[in-house]
């Protein structure tokens, strides 16, 4: 079900998405060769509490902790570790969510790790570039595969593809909320969307092909051929003229 939120829910909506863009930026000041992902992981988890809010991501469905943290060639859902420590030319996604009074914030964004490759900062790049293109289109009465096609077409015209087995969402009351946010389609189909919706926006690009692959963890998602991959995600609301960046 496709919720409108109220003039209230709105209010609320910006509040968990703020807390989940201020520890972004927070862990963000945090990544250097040498830190450990479990240790990007405690500081968001710190500062989500202190803020009195809740980690939307720990223990759901059983995921072990606050923040997906996925170097390289994974995708997105890697799980934090003191095992996985960054090195110098990695690139890093970082995926997190907060719930405050009910109501979820999620955002994402892939950070390099000291001097990183041309190639994959023009995957960075583009990444964020495609959610920019995308949600140009995020207004009441589009289509949403105009959002979906935008962002499809200028990472293709870029030489990257989009990932196509894991996708946007809804969210609201619920972290994954009705409808499904595709990051490929066809202009003028899908769902109209209309002002007092929020939807998570969320590219995810590989410099080769779009398959994936989910590791024995059973939360790991990794390109399927090896090569490296970026996520942008932002929490939107679309409202009558245009959208709006809750989690920036
Ligand atoms: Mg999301």
């Amino acid at each position: 079900m496709i919720t409108i939120k109220s003039k209230s829910e709105i209010e609320k909506m910006r509040v968990a998405s703020k807390i989940t863009g201020d520890a972004l930026k927070l862990v963000e000041k945090h990544i250097r060769p040498g830190v450990s992902t479990a240790e990007l992981d405690k500081i968001a988890y710190d500062f989500i509490k202190k803020q009195g809010a809740t980690p939307s991501f720990l223990h759901y469905e059983g995921f072990p902790a606050s923040i997906c943290a996925s170097p390289n060639s994974w995708v997105v859902h890697g799980i934090p570790s003191n095992d996985v420590i960054l090195k110098e030319g990695d690139i890093i996604s970082i995926d997190m969510g907060a719930c405050k009074d009910g109501y979820h914030g999620d955002a994402a964004r892939t950070y390099p790790v000291g001097k990183i490759s041309d190639e994959a900062q023009k995957l960075i790049d583009v990444t964020k570039q495609s959610f920019f293109e995308g949600i140009k289109h995020a207004t009441h009465g589009a289509k949403l595969g105009d959002v979906s096609a935008a962002i499809q077409e200028y990472v293709e015209k870029n030489g990257f593809s989009v990932v196509r087995d894991l996708v946007g969402h809804g969210i609201g009351k619920n972290m994954h909320e009705d409808p499904n946010v595709p990051n490929y389609g066809h202009k003028g189909r899908g769902l109209k969307l209309a002002a007092g919706m929020t939807i998570a926006v969320e590219p995810m690009v590989n410099v080769g092909k779009y398959g994936v692959v989910v590791l024995d963890d059973d939360w790991t998602v990794e390109t399927e051929d090896g090569s490296l991959s970026a996520h942008y995600e932002n929490t939107i609301l679309i409202t009558k003229s245009a959208c709006e960046i809750l989690t920036l």
